[in-house]
């Protein structure tokens, strides 16, 4: 089990977690805060599901196939994994232990129950719901991304108002404006700063 309550001393490295519904920028986000050149790990996600034309194995997942995945989850190489949308994605254990030996802070991004399940195994990371600014404009989203079949596109938009009432769960919640990829970043840099550099007085946190 990863602790990380041993690597925070007050500006220790943080295990960030990025969720939010499926559309809603995640991968975009993540694309622009790589370019800030950050001492940050970016969680790459095994998957099942199949590559989409602009993705690169390696680089925005790990693709692999159903036994292959079920090998890494039953030698508990995988800190969580969950099923969504009909394919399996799991986050590999190991990177995120020497990154986080290593002073890096950690980021990935999850679906709203791995976040959940992050939570709970690691009472110290940080949840950000990364919300669009309206369900329509979500739904736009999806469409113009035109990767998805008509039934996982209509999956996809049915489990986001579900997903869109988990985010009382999360400690953060940031909007993902239309066309400014730059300000979501710039929030979410915002809310890493202050938790490696304030102490926070809610009593509830
Ligand atoms: P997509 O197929 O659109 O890339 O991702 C589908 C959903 O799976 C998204 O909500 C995405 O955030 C989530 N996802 C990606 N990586 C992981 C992971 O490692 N664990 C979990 N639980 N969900 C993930």
């Amino acid at each position: 089990m990863i602790e990380l309550a041993k690597y925070r001393k007050t500006d220790g490295p943080l295990l960030v977690v990025v969720s939010g519904p499926s559309g809603v920028g995640k991968d975009s986000v993540f694309r622009y805060l790589k370019t800030l050149g950050k001492n940050w790990y970016f969680v790459i996600t095994v998957t099942t599901r199949t590559r989409r034309e602009d993705e690169t194995n390696g680089v925005d997942y790990v693709f692999v196939d159903k036994k292959e995945f079920s090998k890494l989850k039953e030698s508990g190489q995988l800190l969580e994994f969950a099923r969504v949308y009909g394919n399996w994605y799991g986050t590999p254990k190991e990177p995120i232990e020497v990154a986080l030996s290593k002073g890096m802070d950690v980021l990935m991004k999850t679906d709203v129950q791995g976040a959940s399940t992050i939570k709970r195994l690691i009472p110290e990371s940080v949840l950000i719901f990364l919300t669009p600014p309206s369900v329509s404009e979500l739904s736009r989203r999806l469409l113009l991304r035109q990767s998805e079949s008509k039934e996982t596109l209509r999956i996809r938009i049915e489990a986001a108002e579900n997903e869109m009432a988990c985010a009382d769960n999360f400690n953060y919640s940031v909007v993902n404006e239309t066309g400014r990829l730059d300000l979501a970043g710039q929030h979410i840099e915002s809310i890493i700063i202050a938790e490696k550099n304030c102490i926070s007085l809610d009593k509830n946190s």
